[in-house]
């Protein structure tokens, strides 16, 4: 493990241009449960699986059904959102931030909708899924900040008229184009990719590795927990197999002795 990551920290050290890739699990350690790890919502909740799946259904034929049950007054959804948007950054997430401020991370690229990239001070964050501090409209496409939004007011209204939803990208949902141009723009043009805390089996997200791959000769290091099909189909070059808020704190603290050896030796 520590030669592994002595080696993610010099590839750091020497790259052009370095992005991340983060899921759920750099999440895990800030009190939010990721969807499919051991612990996982879906793991232990096959019936909330099955409703993430009809969610963006239910938006387009009753926007307000779908309001009542994200705010909380049907089901326990609204609880859930609630949640991400108070939970706080962790190791992990400071982490990455710290190596934006070093020069030595261009972009991260999340899954997570959480916003606790921005909280930790990163300031370059492509959120691919969307974000809970964020309301969208389907049809003209302006976003809004959430704001507590009142029970007999529901759906919330764009200007435009139209029912306004989570700025969150439900299952079945289209990536918004902007966003999706913005991730492969950073994915094609990184030399290092570290992708931290994903089971990478979600789409169009999950391709993002492989097209960088495929694009030119990009090194993939992953942090994850456990294996995950890019490991076992040699996307990624390497695993460092544990905690990315205790990983990415060690790369973070390799990086900034290399930093501090290398000004000495000038
Ligand atoms: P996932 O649940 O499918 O996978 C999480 C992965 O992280 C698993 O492989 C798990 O073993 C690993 N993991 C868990 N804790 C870890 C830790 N501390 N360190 C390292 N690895 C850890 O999540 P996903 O791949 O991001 O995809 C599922 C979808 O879940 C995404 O679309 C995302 O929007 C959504 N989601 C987001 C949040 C959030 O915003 N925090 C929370 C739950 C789900």
């Amino acid at each position: 493990m520590e030669r592994l990551i002595e080696q993610a920290a010099t590839d750091l050290t020497k790259s052009r241009y370095a992005v991340a890739l983060t899921g759920a699990g750099i999440s895990t350690e800030s009190g939010i449960p990721d969807f499919r790890g051991p612990k996982g919502i879906w793991t232990t909740d096959r019936e909330a699986e099955a409703k993430a799946y009809q969610r963006y259904e239910l938006f387009l034929r009753d926007p307000k059904a779908y309001w009542e049950e994200m705010q909380g007054i049907s089901g326990r959804h609204g609880e859930f959102y609630q949640r991400l948007r108070e939970a706080q950054p962790n190791a992990g997430h400071y982490a990455l931030a710290e190596l934006e401020e070093l020069g030595l991370l261009g972009a991260v690229l999340t899954q997570n909708i959480d916003g606790l990239h921005q909280k930790a001070g990163s300031s370059k964050v492509v959120e691919y899924h969307g974000s809970v501090h964020r309301l969208r409209c389907l049809s003209c496409g302006r976003r809004f900040v959430f704001k507590e939004l009142s029970e007999e007011n529901l759906p919330p209204l764009c200007k435009c008229g139209r029912a306004l939803k989570y700025d969150v990208v439900h299952f079945k949902e289209p990536i918004p184009f902007d966003v999706m141009l913005r991730a492969q723009e950073e994915a094609l043009k990184c030399d290092l990719m570290l992708i931290c805390g994903t089971s990478a089996v979600v789409y169009p997200f999950a391709a993002l590795p492989r097209q960088a791959k495929l694009h030119s000769a990009v090194k993939i290091v992953e942090i994850n927990a456990e294996p995950t099909p890019l490991t076992a189909e040699g996307v990624s070059d390497c695993l460092i197999q544990g905690r990315t808020g205790e990983i990415l704190p060690r790369i973070v603290e390799q990086v900034r002795q290399m930093l501090a050896k290398n000004t000495r030796n000038c």
